[in-house]
């Protein structure tokens, strides 16, 4: 089997649609008959939260845990920790303990790569591993961005900070550099966006123009919708709260245009025949 593809969705700004989009690209991904993992890398653990564990400060096992076990150089068992959602795809939760690897990271040997070195035994089971990263620039976020091969930013059209970007742009340069050398971003993406106005357009337009093209905007951006909002309380995915909806047609045309690069991805890298 191939190597899976690992995606960190990041970006420091907060609220501009990591978890909706890690969540729903997840599922998207499961129902083209993908295996997915998803991690909550934050420790709000809104996206643990939002696939219906309403109560992560009760469960025994999470993200924190199992990082602390890897420091500590102690064993893991196979699925050990990992939830089943009934969508079809699999999460490591996270819960308010991960704050405090924040701070335990800063002294571990290795301490960039200890999510690298969890996922090394359990990304083989996966086809897509998707990092939902906190809205900071810290030892987490460092620890997904050392452990994906892509990153997607979400950028809401509307609060567009070009300052912002050029940080998050700036500490993915510096983990390639002295990290990851194989990460790349794998593309803006629009989200919220109130209408396919000419200023949605616009601001495509001013990022590729800012980052000399460099950087991919998808083509899919994501619709506004308080049906996308909702699904946070249900518990499930925009899937299956509004299947005909344009928010869940907008993530279908996402999870394809990923899988598209995916496979591109994979054509490259396999040996000629
Ligand atoms: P944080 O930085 O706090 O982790 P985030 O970047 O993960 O936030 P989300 O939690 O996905 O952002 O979204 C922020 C809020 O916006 C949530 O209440 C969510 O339900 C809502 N939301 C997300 N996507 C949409 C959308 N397309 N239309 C309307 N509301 C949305
Ligand atoms: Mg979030």
């Amino acid at each position: 089997m191939s190597k899976p593809t690992v995606i960190a969705v990041s970006n420091q700004k907060g609220g501009v649609g990591k978890t909706t989009t890690a969540l729903n690209l997840g599922v998207g991904l499961a129902s083209e008959g993908k295996k997915v993992l998803l991690v909550d890398m934050d420790p709000q653990a809104s996206l643990t939260i939002s696939l219906g564990w309403q109560r992560p400060d009760d469960l025994q096992t999470t993200v924190a845990t199992l990082m602390s076990k890897v420091m500590n150089g102690q064993g893991i068992n196979p699925g050990e920790g990992i939830l089943h959602h009934p969508e079809g795809v699999d999460l490591v939760p996270s819960s308010i303990e991960l704050s405090g690897m924040e701070v335990s990271l800063v002294n571990a040997m290795s301490r960039e790569k200890i999510l690298k070195q969890y996922l090394e035994n359990v990304k083989k089971d996966y086809d897509f591993v998707i990092l939902d990263c906190m809205p900071s620039l810290g030892m987490l976020t460092v620890n997904a961005l050392s452990a994906a091969n892509q990153v997607l930013v979400p950028v809401q059209a509307n609060y567009l900070s070009a300052k912002g970007l050029e940080q998050l742009l700036d500490t993915v340069n510096k983990v390639k550099q002295q990290i990851n050398p194989r990460l790349k971003i794998e593309g803006i993406l629009l989200t919220m966006v109130d209408s396919r106005t000419n200023f949605t357009k616009d601001i495509s337009q001013l990022i590729r123009d800012t980052y000399g093209g460099k950087i991919k905007v998808f083509k899919t951006d994501i619709p506004r919708s308080i049906r996308a909002a909702e699904t946070t309380v249900e518990g499930k995915s925009i899937f299956a709260h509004d299947p005909h909806g344009k928010v869940a047609e907008a993530y279908k045309d996402l999870t394809k245009e990923v899988l598209n690069h995916a496979e591109k991805r994979i054509k490259r890298q396999s040996p000629q025949l």
